[in-house]
């Protein structure tokens, strides 16, 4: 089966993940799709996995498992931040997160970003991190232009700059490990624009391809993971809402 993206993404995509083969295990089927299609793709990598003092190993093999899924080295980034440590005790602070997606979305003039859903897919505190920071990024810009907005008298912000963002939905575990067989109901749950995007790529070998990439996180049940994780074949997403800017305080009379 053809990769079939639900409709268009705008621009450069920005992918923001948390560690080295997040990329391979959760977004394969979108950056499979994009690059098919020749469509520039960035990742953000807010970590480099160094967990088992394997950081830089994990990095290079980022980058070739991105050469796989069709991202470009260049397009890559890994943050190495104290704060954001793989396996840290402590939640990763959302505006150090926030700072970061800023930077990426700044050098690569991101015009989507994707990233994992307040379920992070696995719950893993990292994932879910990443999303509260691009959360809080999205919330801080929309209060930023609004502001200017107001300053510059025009009341509404140039679309040229908006910014679309999507998070990857996390399914129950029945549904996660469900694998091709999945794809029939996330079709059909998919809603396309404005609330979600869908992704599908039949090419689980492409996945397995680009995760054989990360050899120092190969084992066996991330083997198991691709062949039988929906993840492998099928990316969902739901657009990620950002609350209205707060209304300007009442003139004084
Ligand atoms: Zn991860």
């Amino acid at each position: 089966m053809a990769a079939t993206p639900s409709y268009a993404l705008r621009g450069t995509v920005g992918v923001v993940i948390a560690h080295p083969d997040d990329e391979s295990m959760f977004f394969a089927p979108t950056l499979t799709t994009l690059g098919r299609r020749g469509q520039r793709a960035a990742v953000l990598c807010l970590s480099s996995g160094d967990f088992y003092g394997l950081g830089q190993t994990r990095k290079r093999e980022l980058v070739k498992a991105c050469g796989v899924l069709g991202v470009e080295e260049d397009d890559v980034v890994v943050i190495e931040h104290p704060k954001l440590q793989d396996g840290s005790t402590e939640a990763w602070p959302a505006d150090v997160v926030s700072s970061h997606v800023h930077d990426f979305v700044q050098k690569f003039g991101i015009q989507t970003i994707l990233t994992f859903d307040e379920g992070g897919v696995s719950g893993h505190s990292d994932h879910t991190a990443v999303n509260r920071g691009v959360a809080l990024f999205l919330r801080t810009r929309a209060v930023t232009r609004h502001t200017a907005s107001i300053a510059e008298g025009s009341g509404s912000s140039s679309s040229s700059s908006t910014l679309d963002a999507f998070a990857l939905v996390t399914t129950g575990i029945l549904r996660k490990y469900s694998g091709m067989l999945d794809m029939p109901w996330s079709l059909a749950t998919s809603y396309g624009p404005p609330l979600g995007a869908f992704f599908s790529s039949c090419s689980a070998r492409i996945a397995w391809a680009a995760m054989a990439a990360h050899h120092s996180q190969f084992v066996w049940y991330r083997r198991l993971f691709v062949i039988f994780s929906r993840y492998a074949y099928v990316n969902t997403f739901i657009r990620m809402h950002v609350p209205p800017p707060p209304l300007p305080p009442p003139p004084h009379r």
